[in-house]
């Protein structure tokens, strides 16, 4: 099997001249797992090993396929809703957040809840209590049956409308149009959502910008490397699961860059090898990302199966470095004593 020969990026974060003859790999960074699914793929982990088997999860701890069946095999039973779990056991709920009536479904059937909600995300939570508390009409940018945006719409269902792209701007009723306010899933595209608020402004002069960005710095910190290195590809590989929200966003972003095509794999065994031979001729070029729920070694692989087709140099192309951490939910923190 070739090598991988690592190059470097220039300080700019664009990739140092390449063999001009060669075939090369611009590798995004940051890419892959961010700070609130390392918590909640860790917060699953260290229940199994503190509780034993089975470990129950509500939804898809988070939205990766190869992480969701390494679990399964550990011994977690993911379910669809709390009712499924037996009484008094221990459920997990997932990086996305649930709505209000889940937790209380939880209470009521005694189920000892650890509740892996991302910080990012349970701060889009608390916007849309305080805003409608204080009266407000919510606007939530976001897409229609993702869970997140089902766990923020149950914090207040009379209050917050679902504004599910540019058409559905023009459908949007609200009560005083001196206040409304927009806030956002975490994981959609900074443009996009920038479009729609733009349109949203046209309707509703006085709307009011959330507090702080919803769309969280690792969706934002993934599109920024992408948009960096996508206008030098023919071709932009996003290796994450299909109903990834920002992984999808990355293909889209990719595209909109200048990336002649770009396409979503779960694993190297993925990546259709007519790929590499449009009809334009050889790719020389492929950009190699991945979502913020994908682990490493799927990037691995799939810089192996190019190597294998002679895409064995790869440049890094940086845009970003993230450090931030997220503390471990306070069921499963390690003993201090
Ligand atoms: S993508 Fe953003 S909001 Fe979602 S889990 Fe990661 S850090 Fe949290």
């Amino acid at each position: 099997m070739p090598t991988l020969d690592m190059e470097t990026s220039d300080s700019s974060g664009a990739p140092v001249a390449a063999a001009s003859t060669g075939k090369r790999v611009l590798l995004a960074e940051p890419r892959g797992y961010c700070a609130g699914v390392d918590r909640a793929v860790e917060t699953v982990e260290r229940a199994l090993e503190k509780h034993g088997a089975p470990v129950y999860v509500r939804h898809e701890i988070v939205h990766n396929k190869h992480v969701v069946e390494t679990l399964t095999n550990k011994g977690v039973v993911f379910v669809h809703e709390a009712d499924e779990v037996p009484e008094g056991a221990m459920v997990v709920f997932s990086a996305h957040g649930v709505a209000p009536n889940v937790h209380e479904l939880a209470a009521d059937r005694g189920l000892r809840v650890i509740d892996a909600t991302c910080p990012l995300v349970n701060k889009v939570h608390n916007e849309a209590k305080r805003f409608a508390r204080d009266g407000y009409d919510i606007l939530l940018i976001g897409h229609a049956g993702h869970e997140e945006v089902i766990g923020i719409i149950g914090e207040a269902p009379d209050d917050v409308q679902l504004v599910d792209g540019l058409d559905a701007v023009a459908s949007v009723q609200v009560r005083d149009e001196n206040k409304v306010v927009w806030l956002s899933q975490t994981t959609l595209s900074v443009d996009e959502t920038m479009q729609t608020v733009v349109k949203l402004r046209e309707r509703f002069p006085n709307l009011q910008d959330p507090p702080s960005d919803d769309i969280c710095y690792a969706t934002q910190n993934r599109q920024t490397a992408v948009k960096a290195m996508a206008p030098e590809c023919e071709l932009v590989i996003v290796v994450g699961s299909r109903n990834s929200s920002n992984s999808n966003r990355l293909v889209e972003v990719a595209l909109g860059a200048g990336a002649d095509a770009a396409h979503l794999v779960d694993y190297a065994e993925d990546i259709d090898p007519s790929w590499l031979h449009p009809e334009s001729g050889e790719v020389q070029t492929i950009g190699v990302t991945s979502g913020a729920s994908v682990p490493e070694i799927l990037v691995r692989g799939v810089l192996e199966r190019l190597a294998d087709h002679g895409y064995d140099t790869v440049f890094p192309v940086t845009t970003a470095n993230e450090t931030l951490v997220f503390a471990l939910p306070r069921e499963i923190r390690p003993d201090r004593r």
